[in-house]
């Protein structure tokens, strides 16, 4: 096997030595080798606590055995489909999606990526209501796609591609009044994820999501939840949405839909949105898109997702970990500014950027693996996989503790 120094040279040569130095920065100069359960191994046979879970993609965990075996047997008869005859692995996971999915999402479109769900559910509001115009929230996080964000919120991912699609207005996120101006009869559709992963771990006031629906409805145009990061059980919810009861017209999943196992994206809606695509299949389309390998995972992962009760175990777990993150921000006054989240999408904000890149380095240090939010580094995430038990959470907690302990006694040196 490579040591991790070569590893990175080739990382260096090949692929971003920026992305080498960012890694450097934070602390990691390890290789990851295999993966189990809540646990991340490198070459040495460390374990790395793992809770970040590939930004949302590894809810079940690395490795379900249930979800491997599924992947396993379809692997064994056929992986990729002929794209010319029926294939009864995609049929059914697209089924099973329009029972699971709140409200009276019927029909699915498969792809690979959060990015993918959502530019398909861009396209479908535009073709659906013959209108050109999208309301999108400040600091939401969409993909980096052309049409995906240009449905994002943050300036510096931005502004090196404007001008990007005209089609956006942005309202901050919670703000009904301002919500309320922006939607028009010229309005497609509003974009929102029902809490605002990169963002921040923003969750909005009650009233909010209940509010954009009514305001959609209004109008006629459509509310898109983007579920890519809080859906499948994250939040204590199977669907973060159902947090207040608002069902959706469109709605792009992604990461854990394929089970940590396989890369796996859908956009699901309404009959009525998807019925310009009725009449011209082809309309939107992707090779490989609802592969029967992938879907065999979504299949899968579904399953365990309610077979575990996945949702309700989470709930209780994120609010040992919220409540454990409050004290030590009782604790840590000087660095930690808010605790905040959902089931186990759980955002601390420290008073600077400095604060939070330093303790997540520090846990990092101490095999605990976590990042910021994309569109917000003063936040440190955790949100581990939701077979996570109480045990890991005391563990990270007093990590949590001990890091927190180091780079205030390191800035005391400096000072
Ligand atoms: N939507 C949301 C809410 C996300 O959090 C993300 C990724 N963090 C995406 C879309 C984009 O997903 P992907 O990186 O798979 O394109």
């Amino acid at each position: 096997m490579a040591d991790p120094q070569t590893i990175a040279r080739l990382y260096a040569e090949h692929i971003n030595p920026g992305l080498v130095r960012l890694m450097h920065f934070a602390g990691v100069d390890q290789m990851e080798v295999r993966a189990e359960g809540v646990y991340v191994y490198d070459g040495e046979g460390n374990a790395y606590l793992d809770f970040l879970a590939g930004f949302g993609a590894l809810n079940f965990g690395h490795r379900h055995p249930q979800i491997v075996k599924a992947v396993e047997d379809q692997l064994s008869r056929q992986p990729l489909s002929s794209r010319v005859l029926f294939n009864e692995v995609t049929a059914r996971l697209a089924h099973r999606l329009s029972q699971i999915t709140p409200g009276n999402l019927k029909y699915c479109f498969f792809c690979h990526s959060g990015a993918e769900a959502v530019e398909a559910c861009l396209k479908l509001a535009r073709l659906s209501t013959g209108r050109k115009k999208i309301v999108s929230m400040n600091g939401g996080y969409h993909g980096k796609t052309l049409g995906a964000l240009s449905a994002s919120g943050r300036h510096l991912y931005r502004a090196p591609f404007e001008p990007l699609l005209d089609w956006f207005t942005f309202v901050p996120f919670g703000d009904c009044s301002a919500l309320e101006e922006a939607v028009t009869e010229e309005t497609a559709a509003v974009l929102v994820e029902p809490i605002q992963g990169e963002g921040g771990i923003i969750v909005p006031p009650d009233d909010f999501l209940p509010f954009a629906r009514k305001v959609c409805d209004r109008v006629g145009a459509l509310l898109i939840v983007d579920e890519v990061q809080t859906g499948l059980g994250r939040t204590g919810r199977n669907f973060a949405i159902e947090h207040w009861g608002v069902a959706p017209d469109l709605m792009p999943l992604a990461k854990s839909l394929g089970g940590g196992v396989l890369p796996l994206g859908a956009a699901v809606g309404t009959e009525e949105a998807f019925r310009p695509l009725f009449d011209k299949p082809l309309l939107h389309s992707s090779t490989l898109g609802g592969n029967p390998l992938a879907c065999a995972a979504g299949l899968a992962a579904l399953e365990v997702l309610e077979s575990e009760r996945l949702a309700e175990r989470t709930f209780h777990l994120g609010n040992l970990l919220i409540h454990g993150l409050n004290n030590l921000k009782n604790r840590f006054p000087d660095f930690i500014a808010d605790v905040r989240g959902k089931g186990l999408l759980v955002g601390i904000e420290f008073a600077d950027e400095d604060g939070a890149a330093l303790t997540a380095t520090m846990l990092i240090k101490r095999r605990i693996l976590t990042a910021y939010t994309l569109n917000n580094p003063k936040v440190i995430r955790l949100q581990p996989p939701l077979i996570v038990e109480e045990h890991h959470i005391s563990e990270v907690l007093s990590a949590f503790e001990d890091a927190l302990a180091e780079v205030r006694s390191l800035i005391a040196q400096l000072a």
